[in-house]
Formats: structure tokens, sequence, C-alpha cells
């Protein structure tokens, strides 16, 4: 029991905890950190109803790479079987993509679960050599704003040498790496965008003052949907305050079970903004926002941060959401383009706002919009899964451009950074064209009454 406590830290030791500890506390799956709650494993009857919406049950029909199975594997590891090569197989396999909370009808919170196995896969499961060093590439650099712009120079050079389009016509980075084919396929178009400043005033009267945040990827590789959102904010009445230096917001970190990282990367985005005095904490990018909202519980074991970290989530708001909630003072003018709009994950299944963004969309003049058939099944980006799991995603992204191409629409609207990336390499590879937009580009083309030539070639 003392091992336990220790490794808590001063928060008090839930039932579970005390559970895994009396199974050995190391010797099972779980230890007690944090282990998956058994009362959580029990609200699901077995009824099925998550499965033809699991994107890794759709690909491969196997029971274990369903969210039942995954729940049954977690049960197992309560019970006491250890951590096998095969369990995390399964866990690693899952895309995080929430689609099983929004279809389950008992409740069941397989985030909660999910998150927790991570973070004990992540602690007590050793890795290949192959895998460790991945993984360490990836969290250290993706998570770093500053280190992801340093990749600009390299990739513009490696674009304009036409280096690029030769190993890629060759397909041999597909057949000898296709992690590196990955990433070499998802890289997005550069432009030069100057950095936002620090605070930008409301036009007209000011109706709320948002923090933003500016993020990892979408900073690094989107700075024009930054730009974007703070234009949008302040034609909507907001003073955005967006200071430099905020860093990640743990989200990449937590949906990947490393814990004690995000909680760090939550700390200090924490101390950047709450003494701003904002009404708001504005968010563009899907899988982040999702993160932000669940800081309470993040931190609840902090006594330093609990209060101040549940103070900051109630105050996180995605783009579509803040704008929903403000109702719009901005005038919109015409835009007239067909817009296929696709659901992020972490917007949809995770945040549940699907509404809002149509809301916006619709309220565009002369814009037309379009459902993408099977729209609850992920795109196969979810943060870094794309990377890890390459052949899969490759499947799921291809999936995805399909139904996408197949609305006939000129433009595909989405709200996360990821998405767009694991989209645009899709539609690339069948050949396809469509330009890729975020709602906030799409609001702010409007609203600026640039026409939809904006909007093309992006
Ligand atoms: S989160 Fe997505 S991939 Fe994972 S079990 Fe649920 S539906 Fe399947
Ligand atoms: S997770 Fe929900 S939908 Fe899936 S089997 Fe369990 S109770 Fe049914």
């Amino acid at each position: 029991m003392a091992d336990v406590d220790a490794t808590r830290g001063t928060g008090p030791v839930p039932p579970d905890a005390l559970r895994a500890a009396e199974n050995g506390g190391g010797a099972g799956a779980f230890d007690g950190v944090h282990p998956p709650s058994s009362e959580l494993v029990s609200d699901c009857v077995h009824c099925g109803f998550c499965l033809t919406t699991c994107p890794t049950y759709v690909l491969w029909g196997e029971e274990m790479d369903s969210p039942r199975g995954r729940i049954h594997l977690i049960a197992q590891g309560l019970e006491g079987e250890p951590l096998s090569e095969s369990m995390v197989t399964h866990f690693d396999r899952c895309l995080g993509c929430m689609s099983c909370v929004t279809a389950c009808p008992s409740g069941v919170r397989y985030d909660r679960l999910i998150e927790d196995t991570r973070a004990q896969v992540e602690r007590r499961h050793p890795r290949s050599a192959r895998d460790r060093a991945l993984r360490a590439a990836i969290f250290s650099v993706f998570p770093y704003p500053r280190r992801l712009r340093l990749l600009r120079g390299p990739l513009w050079a490696y674009r304009k040498s036409g280096l690029q389009g030769l190993i890629s016509r060759s397909g041999l980075l597909e057949r000898l790496a296709p992690t590196l084919a990955t990433l070499d396929s998802l890289a997005p178009r550069l432009r030069r965008v100057p950095r936002p400043p620090r605070r930008v005033a409301a036009r007209g009267t000011r109706r709320a003052v948002v923090g933003m945040l500016t993020g990892c990827v979408q900073s690094a590789f989107f700075p024009e949907v930054n730009s974007a959102t703070v234009r949008i904010l302040a034609a909507e009445g907001c003073d955005v305050l967006i200071p430099p230096g905020q860093g990640c917001c743990g989200a990449l970190s937590v949906h990947n079970g490393r814990r004690a990282e995000a909680e760090r990367f939550a700390r200090r985005l924490i101390d950047t903004f709450e003494r701003t005095g904002m009404d708001y904490f504005v968010v563009n990018a899907a899988g982040c926002g999702s993160s932000l909202k669940e800081y309470g519980e993040l931190l609840a074991d902090d006594p330093g941060y609990a209060g101040r970290a549940a103070a900051f989530a109630a105050k996180v708001r995605d783009l579509a959401e803040l704008l929903d909630e403000l109702e719009p003072v901005a005038r919109r003018y015409p835009l007239p383009v067909t817009v296929a709009y696709h659901d992020a994950c972490h917007l949809g299944h995770a945040q549940g706002i699907r509404a809002q963004p149509r809301a916006l969309l619709r309220g565009i003049p002369d814009l037309e919009l379009r459902e993408i058939a099977e729209a609850e099944i992920c795109c196969g980006s979810a943060g870094v899964w794309n990377v890890l799991n390459p052949e899969a995603a490759a499947e799921l992204g291809d999936r995805k451009a399909a139904a996408v191409l197949d609305t006939g629409a000129s433009v595909l609207v989405t709200a996360n950074p990821g998405c767009l990336m694991q989209v645009a390499a899709a539609v690339r590879r069948r050949g396809g064209t469509i330009a890729l937009a975020h709602t906030a580009q799409v609001l702010d083309a409007s609203i600026r009454n640039l026409g939809a030539a904006a909007l093309a070639g992006r």
C-alpha cells in the first residue's frame, strides 16, 4: 500500500487504486496509479451497438479491435491478467476517436477507460527499440511549436528541390518506410504568415475578452488559420489575447498515455493565461479543445492546481461554440461555394459540437453545405496515430477521401489541422482535387467579402 500512496502524491486514493494494490499493485495489467475504473467497465452491457462505428472494427472485423473487445481486455487486466503484448497491440490500435462514446446507449465512458489504460501501458509496458525511438522522436518535436517551426525551412527546400515529387512517384518510401512516407505525404503546403500580435482589439463594441491558443501544428504549419481566427473574433466584438511562448496544451501527450508530460504542459498554459482577465479561452483545433476541457480531471490530484485547472477548463470554448454563443454581429457577404463539412472526431464525438459549425456555415449567403457519408468514422489522423500506424491510417484516409469526393463539393471544411493534413494526403493519392479549409478561413473569407476565389487552391 505504501508504494501506491507514494506514487499518487497527496490526493485521496480512489477505490480502484486500492483494489489494484490489493491485487498485487503491479503484478497484474495495471498498477495502483489511476488504473482504469472497474465501475466504468461494468457499465458496458456488451450490446455491440458501438461495433460498426469503430474504425478498427470496420477495417478488420476483429472483436478485440472493437470498443467492446477492448473493454473486455481492460476487465481481464483488472481481474489480474498481466499486460501482454497482444493486449497492448489492441489498445495501441485504438484511435481514441470516441465514435464508440457517441454510439453507446449505456453511456460507457470509454474515453476515460482508454486514457487511463494508455497511461498504464506507457509506464509499465517495455516497447521495442524501434517503437521507443519513433515515439521519442515524435514527442521531442510535435508538442514544441518552436521545434516544429524549425522544420519549415528543410521542408520547403525538400519540396522546392523536386526531391519530394521524385521520391513520392517512385513509391520507394512506401515500401521501405511507411512511417516516413506518411510524414512525407502529410506535410502541408507552407505559407509565410506574420505572427499574431499579443493583443488585438475588438472592432466596435467589445462583447468579450478571449485568450487564444495558437497551438503546435496549427501555429507552425497553418498560421493562416490562426490569423483568420483572430480576425473573426475581433470582427465579432472580442478583444483577443495571444501571449507568446504559451507552448503545447498537452493533448498529444495525454492521448498517448504521457500523463506527467501533459500535466506539465497544462500547468504552464494555466500560468500563462489565468491572470489575463479573459472571459473565454478559445481553441481552433478539435483535439486540443477536448483535452483543455478536461484540465480539471487531469490536475485533480495536484492541490496547487486542481481548482485553477477546473476554473480554466470552464472557460474553454471551441471557436464555433463561442461564435454560436455570442451570436453573429459581423456582416456575412456571399460566398458561392459548395462545402463538405467533416466532423473532426474530437469536436463531434468528444465535445458534441456538430450543430454550431454547420449553423455558422449555413449563415453564409450562397454557401451550400453537403454532408459526407459515414461521417462518424474517423479519417485515420487521430493525433499521431497515422504516423504510428501508417498502413491502417492510409486505408481509413482513402475511405474518407472517397466519401468526401463523392459529395462533389469544391471545398472540404473541418476544424482540426490533423484531419486537414490526413484528408489532403488521401485526396492527392486518389488523384482527386478539392480545396481544403478550416471553418475559420471560410467565415473570414465571407466577413472580409473576399469571394470564393479566396478558398480555391488551399
Ligand atoms: S475510440 Fe474509436 S477506435 Fe477506439 S474503440 Fe472507440 S470507436 Fe474504436
Ligand atoms: S460500449 Fe456501449 S455500445 Fe459498446 S458494447 Fe458496451 S454498452 Fe454496448
